[in-house]
C-alpha cells in the first residue's frame, strides 16, 4: 500500500483502500466477455469517486487504450495522465471550446447538428479533420441526435466531410434489466444509425450491456462501475472484484442498558444490555445518512471482528454506531470496521441507503486517507 494521501491513515479515522489490482482484473475479466470488441473504461467523476490519476494508470497498465469522461476539464486531466489514450468527452462540445478540445486531443462525443457544425468550422480553420464521436439517441432520450437529426447531419455533406469520425456511439437505459424490451429496441435501432455509417467503429454497451449477448459488444464497449466493483449481472451473482474498501476506527465500545436509546432523535432503543462501538465516519466521510438504523429484517450493517454487526441508530456527521453484542471477541479502540468492502459489497450498501452503487462510490467524502494498492505492472497477470 502506498498513501497518496496527505491525510495519515492514524489521524484520519477512516480509511479508503483502493485496489488498483482488483480494477485491472476487472478490465481484464470484461474484456475477455467483450469478445473481438475493445474494452475501453468510463473513468468520469474522477474515476467514480476512486481517483482519476491512479486509476487510468493501472487500466491503461492492463492494456485499455479508449478513455471516456463526461467535461472537457476531465478530459484536460486524464491527457496530462495518459498522453498516448484516447479520449472521449461525453457531454459533447461546450459552446467556444473546439481549440481546447484540439489543443489536449479530446473527441467529443457530437450531440446535435450545432455542435458537428461547430467541430467541422473549427476544423477548417484548424486545417485538419478532427477526429469526434457521433452521439446518437436511440430511446433513453436523454443526450444525443434523434435518428431524424442523425438523418440530416448524414445529409450534411459540408459538415461530415470536414471533420473524422471515428466512432458512432449510442447508450443503453435498461441495461441492467435483461428482459426490458427497450434493450433490443435500442440495439435494433442502432444497428440501423449504424448501416447509414459503414465502416465507422460502434459503441452501445456499458457495463450490464457487455453482459446482454454478443449482439450488444459491436466495436468497443464503455465499461464503467462494473470495473469499480459493481455488479452488472442485476440477478446474478457479482462477477467482480470489490475494488474500494471503506473502514472506520472504533473510537470507544460500552454498554447500554435496556430500554436506553443511542444516537440523535433516540430512534434506536435497547431490548437487552447492549454492547455498542462507535465508528469515527459518518455522512461527512461519503457514509449516506440513509443507512440509519431502520425496523427492517435487512438492517443496514458493517463487517468486523469476522462477522456483521448492525448499524444502530442514526449516522450522524462524523461518526456511527454499531452493535458488538454478538461478536465472540472483543473489538477495541482503534479496531477498524468495514463499511464497504469486499465482505460489505457496494450494491448491497446501496440498497440498504435508497441509492445505487454508483452514487455511493461517487460520493465518498475526502477526509480519510486514501491508499491504493499497487497495480500489477507488467499488465499481464
Ligand atoms: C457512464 C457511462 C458509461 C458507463 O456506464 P456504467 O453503467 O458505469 O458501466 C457508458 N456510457 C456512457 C454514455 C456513460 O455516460
Amino acid at each position: 500500500m502506498n498513501s497518496l494521501s496527505p491525510i495519515p491513515p492514524d489521524l484520519a479515522g477512516a480509511v479508503l483502500s483502493i485496489d488498483l489490482s482488483a480494477i485491472q482484473k476487472n478490465w481484464r475479466y470484461l474484456n475477455s466477455h467483450a469478445g473481438k470488441s475493445e474494452c475501453g473504461a468510463a473513468v468520469k467523476g474522477n474515476a467514480y469517486g476512486l481517483g482519476i490519476a491512479p486509476v487510468a494508470k493501472a487500466l491503461w497498465q492492463a492494456g485499455c487504450r479508449s478513455f471516456f469522461v463526461a467535461r472537457p476539464m476531465e478530459g484536460e486531466e486524464l491527457r496530462e495522465i495518459l498522453p498516448g489514450a484516447t479520449i472521449f468527452v461525453l457531454d459533447g462540445l461546450f459552446p467556444g471550446q473546439a481549440e481546447f478540445y484540439a489543443q489536449h486531443n479530446l473527441l467529443p462525443a457530437l450531440i446535435s447538428i450545432e455542435e458537428a457544425r461547430e467541430w467541422a468550422a473549427f476544423g477548417r480553420i484548424y486545417g485538419r479533420k478532427l477526429p469526434c464521436a457521433i452521439h446518437v439517441d436511440t430511446g433513453i432520450n436523454r443526450l444525443g441526435f434523434s435518428l431524424p437529426e442523425y438523418a440530416g447531419l448524414l445529409a450534411d455533406t459540408a459538415t461530415m466531410r470536414d471533420m473524422n469520425v471515428t466512432l458512432l456511439m449510442s447508450h443503453l437505459a435498461c441495461a441492467d434489466d435483461p428482459p426490458h424490451p427497450l434493450n433490443a429496441k435500442q440495439r435494433d435501432a442502432f444497428n440501423v444509425a449504424r448501416s447509414k455509417l459503414p465502416g465507422v467503429p460502434a459503441s452501445l454497451a456499458n457495463s450490464s450491456g457487455i453482459f446482454l449477448g454478443k449482439d450488444y459488444a459491436h466495436d468497443l464497449v464503455r465499461p464503467g462501475i462494473a470495473l469499480y466493483g459493481g455488479n452488472p449481472t442485476s440477478a446474478l451473482a457479482n462477477p467482480m472484484q470489490a475494488v474500494a474498501c471503506l473502514e472506520g476506527a472504533i473510537m470507544q465500545t460500552r454498554n447500554v442498558e435496556t430500554g436506553e436509546t443511542v444516537g440523535y432523535g433516540a430512534t434506536w432503543q435497547a431490548r437487552r444490555e447492549t454492547r455498542i462501538a462507535v465508528l469515527g465516519a459518518g455522512y461527512k466521510d461519503g457514509v449516506p445518512r440513509s443507512l440509519s438504523s431502520r425496523e427492517s429484517n435487512s438492517p443496514p450493517q458493517v463487517f468486523v471482528g469476522g462477522r456483521r454487526c448492525p448499524i444502530i441508530g442514526r449516522v450522524s456527521m462524523d461518526m456511527m454506531v454499531i452493535d458488538v453484542t454478538d461478536l465472540h471477541l472483543p473489538v477495541r479502540r482503534g479496531d477498524r470496521a468495514e463499511i464497504l468492502g469486499p465482505n460489505i459489497l457496494i450494491d448491497e450498501a446501496a440498497s440498504w441507503a435508497g441509492t445505487i452503487s454508483y452514487e455511493l462510490l461517487t460520493r465518498l467524502g475526502s477526509r480519510y486517507a486514501r491508499l491504493y494498492s499497487e497495480p500489477d505492472s507488467d499488465g499481464m497477470t
